[in-house]
């Protein structure tokens, strides 16, 4: 696997790979890789001929006071997963050479979308992730790029972007990869000692209730919503940020299951925010 920490060695190879007319993917991710990024990978290396992944902890999606200091990093293990499923290059940048420190342009969505969901408690934090995909995305110049569907409104924001500035890229969205016990795989979980690690399970419970209701037939959204809230209360470890039913592509709020609905939560375990969500289509 090629290690470039520079745009310049990125863009040399994957136009070399562009020459012999090979298609390239490409798989965003912060790092501290788990089975959820590794199955992005295998389905860049299924869907393309060569696969691009970048390991790079943006720090302009972390706002002051948030985890970007504490983020787990581990880049030998990242390589060694990345190069176990296939990988064919890793984009390591330092964050000088992704921002100029003077740098002054953004990409943003100007609607409600990324003030939704987890844009109320983080309301700069899908500007900074549109900006460095866009940036990723132009400098790695993907036929398509994989996200997973755990940071579902994330997934919906690239796609709005990708629409409104006709970046010619497919968004290709892949199934959340969870533990045994139902815990959506997630960097953070790193942060959880063993008694918040089991308290935790609250947030996947209440997935799988609502989606239970939702296959058995169940179209009122509050209902689900507050019998969701209800197991996530029981758990006294558990500190709600959200937990709400969306449109699946609007993210606005709705109160009846109607085309692709999003049900999604935020949930504090102890210091640690964690997000989950499944989606039903009407
Ligand atoms: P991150 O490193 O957390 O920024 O995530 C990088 C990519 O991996 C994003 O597209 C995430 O949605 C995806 N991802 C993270 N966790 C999971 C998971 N448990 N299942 C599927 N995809 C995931």
């Amino acid at each position: 696997m090629i290690i470039a920490t520079t745009i310049k060695e990125v863009r040399e190879q994957v136009a070399a790979w562009k020459r012999e007319g090979l298609t390239v993917g490409l798989v965003p991710t912060m790092g501290y890789l788990h089975e959820g990024h590794a199955s992005l990978v295998d389905a860049s290396v299924k869907a393309c001929d060569r696969t691009v992944a970048s390991v790079f902890v943006n720090p302009t999606q972390f706002a002051p006071g948030e985890d970007l200091e504490a983020y787990p990093r581990d880049f030998e293990r990242d390589c060694r997963i990345l190069t176990e499923h296939g990988c064919d290059m890793v984009f390591h940048p330092a964050v000088s050479e992704m921002y100029y420190e003077d740098a002054a342009t953004f990409v943003e969505i100007q609607s409600e979308m990324p003030k939704q969901l987890c844009g109320q408690t983080r309301p700069t934090h899908f500007k900074g992730v549109t900006t460095v995909v866009a940036k990723l995305f132009n400098i790695c110049t993907p036929d398509k790029a994989f996200f997973g569907e755990k940071d579902a409104q994330q997934l919906a924001v690239i796609r709005r972007m990708v629409r409104d500035l006709a970046f010619g890229i497919e968004i290709v969205g892949c199934p959340i990869v969870r533990e045994e016990d139902g815990l959506a795989k997630s960097s953070r979980n790193t942060y959880l000692n063993p008694e918040e690690r089991q308290a935790a399970l609250c947030l996947s419970k209440a997935i799988f209730a609502g989606k239970a209701m939702a296959e058995a037939g169940e179209k009122n959204a509050d209902a689900i919503v507050a019998a969701m809230t209800e197991i996530v209360k029981a758990e006294p470890m558990a500190v709600i940020d959200y937990i709400s039913a969306v449109d699946g592509v609007t993210m606005m709020p709705v109160t009846e299951i109607k085309g692709n609905t999003l049900f999604a939560m935020a949930v504090y375990i102890g210091k640690t925010r964690l997000i989950d969500n499944f989606s039903v289509e009407a």
